[in-house]
């Protein structure tokens, strides 16, 4: 059977379990390891059993949680090379210091480390990010995984792993993949897609299981020839729909955010997968999922009669179950 459960979507953590065949993988770790265990308990869905972990990109909302989760899982996690980087320049403080400065800091991390060795917190790079983001998973909830290395991946270095303080960037094993060129892990077939957003290497994908074909496309600041190529023939879709263009712009955030939000690398408005979906879209998916809704400058009824009117033209309709990702809750599995 093929499931895929949406556990959080949104500017605050994204985070996505695909289960087709006998392979579970975890698409982003936008929410703490704490909270995604919680949202995964709460959506019957065993933490223990997964495989892998993918990353579309390395904007916090997408990678909150991710070093804690795969270190306690002990399991890989698929990047491109890009994001991969990007996430590790993220990680690790870049400060220009002089050799006094640097001395001042040692000793004061090593009297920290005798006083309490897990209270330190870690410092966000906010500029990595999107601008509307949660904080940094605090490296007291980083300590090193406490449970042995499961069984049959005795090839993982889970021996001896470094502290989250040694080495925050640390993961039990990364694999890279490249926009356009398909790969599988397990029995889970992926076809990674650029898209255009402001980030090192973002990326869509179609995930394929069991003939299950689900097209999965957040963050993106329009929906180019290439990714409308992607969004066909497909059973589920998972798609952006950020913000209304209206809330935006009368909203809270600064005139260069929203310039930001709105612009050609940001997100999708209501009105953008609406034009998707009433003319690029074939109309074929069985669910059609709105994701990425914005708290601050959406409304889910908004989104929903936007993607409703879109949908009333096409001959499917009935086929095209309209869903919306939540932020705070896990949305029911949906099962093949
Ligand atoms: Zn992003
Ligand atoms: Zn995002």
């Amino acid at each position: 059977m093929v499931r895929f459960t949406v556990l959080a979507s949104g500017s605050k953590g994204n985070s996505t379990i695909v289960s087709g065949g006998r392979t579970r993988i975890l698409v982003d770790a936008g929410l703490s390891c704490r909270e995604l265990f919680r949202r995964m308990k709460l959506a019957e869905e065993d933490p223990g059993t997964l495989d892998a972990i993918v990353i579309t990109h390395e904007h916090q909302d997408h990678v909150n949680g991710l070093a804690v989760t795969a270190r306690r899982l002990g399991i890989p996690v698929y990047f491109t090379e890009a994001t991969h980087r990007a996430w590790m320049r993220w990680l690790t403080p870049r400060r220009q210091m002089t050799y006094k400065q640097w001395l001042e800091l040692c000793r004061k991390q090593a009297a920290e480390r005798e006083a309490e060795p897990e209270a330190a917190s870690l410092e966000a790079a906010s500029e990595q990010g999107d601008p509307e983001e949660v904080e940094v998973e605090s490296v007291a909830e980083l300590s090193p995984a406490p449970d042995p290395a499961p069984a049959g991946l005795s090839n993982l270095a889970l021996t001896n792993p470094p502290t989250m303080k040694e080495d925050p960037t640390w993961l039990p094993a990364v694999e890279y993949f490249r926009a356009g060129e398909p790969f599988s892990i397990g029995d889970i077939a992926l076809s990674p897609f650029t898209i255009p957003h402001d980030a090192a290497d973002p990326v869509g994908f179609v995930l394929c299981a069991e003939g299950i074909r689900m097209g999965f496309a957040t963050d993106l600041g329009y929906i180019p020839p290439n990714v409308k190529e992607q969004l066909r023939a497909l059973d589920l879709l998972l798609l952006e729909s950020n913000h209304d263009l209206e809330m935006l712009r009368d909203g809270p955030y600064p005139w260069s955010v929203k310039q930001r939000v709105l612009s050609r690398v940001g997100h999708l408005s209501n009105d953008a997968t609406a034009e998707f979906l009433s003319t690029a879209y074939d109309g074929q998916a069985a669910y059609v999922i709105l994701a990425h809704l914005s708290e601050n400058n959406n409304l889910p009824e908004l989104a929903k009669v936007a993607a409703e009117r879109a949908l009333l033209g096409r001959a499917s309709l009935l086929a095209n179950r309209l869903l919306l990702a939540e932020q705070h809750q896990p949305l029911s599995a949906i099962r093949f």
